[in-house]
């Protein structure tokens, strides 16, 4: 998988990517993360990037050119799957979409500033708007190292444990069921007992109780999905 960035403030995205899971991926070979700083794109000698809106009103608005022209240099290099706009108005995120972008080849994410990117920009290039939970942001960076996490970790071979992605929350619309490791017994307060007793069967029964019975109190919306 190839994932080109595209931000005003690319330093801002890259430290999440240079430690943990997503910086072994990239080790690997799993995933190339590429990070395009849009004042590189911009017409003008004092690299601007946004302008005044029309109409009046707060903010400075990411104008079309500069977007454009980095988009189209992109593009013409290879085809992408999806061009995705971080926004708060987008579909929010889930694991159901990071599930099906995992299976992609390449994905360009396009991060907003200020008060977000000209409409032009939205109706021309973006194929998907991802929004990461109902709350605004100052920049879509965070929201796209986010949305880069879930993605990745789902990618076949990055996670050591193959099966570990498969158990997390969501996958089969349920949360997961308690974890621990030792102490078997801490100041008292102790590790159910099935889990040290061998049977993997009955732990598998167990684990599918606990996973349901916590969904059904903490989030019976999913359930219903
Ligand atoms: N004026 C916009 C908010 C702009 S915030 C509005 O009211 O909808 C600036 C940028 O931050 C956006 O362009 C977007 O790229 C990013 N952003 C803010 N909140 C976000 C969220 N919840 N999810 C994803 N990106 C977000």
């Amino acid at each position: 998988m190839r994932i080109d960035i595209i931000s005003v403030v690319p330093d801002l995205i890259k430290s999440p990517f240079e430690g943990s899971i997503m910086q072994r991926a990239i080790e690997k070979g799993f995933v190339e993360v590429h990070f395009h700083n849009l004042r590189k794109y911009s017409t003008n000698n004092y690299k601007q990037v946004d302008d005044y809106q029309y109409g009046g009103g707060a903010g400075m608005v990411m104008m079309v050119e500069p977007i454009d022209k980095c988009i189209s240099e992109l593009k013409s290099e290879r085809d992408y799957d999806e061009i995705i706009y971080m926004s708060p108005d987008g579909e929010t995120l889930n694991q159901k979409q990071a599930n099906q972008l995992s299976l992609k080849g390449n994905l360009m994410i396009l991060c907003g500033h200020y008060k977000g990117v000209d409409q032009r920009v939205r109706d021309l290039f973006i194929t998907k708007e991802i929004s990461i939970g109902d709350y605004v942001l100052s920049g879509g960076e965070l929201g796209a190292a986010v949305l880069c996490d879930s993605i990745i970790r789902l990618i076949p071979g990055v996670l050591g444990d193959e099966t570990s992605a498969l158990t997390d929350c969501f996958q089969d619309n349920l949360l997961s069921p308690p974890i621990y490791t030792r102490p078997a017994d801490y100041k008292g307060h102790k590790v159910p007992e099935i889990l040290l007793s061998g049977h993997q069967q009955k732990i598998e029964a167990w684990r599918d109780d606990k996973a349901l019975e916590r969904t059904k109190a903490l989030r019976p919306d999913i359930l219903e999905d």
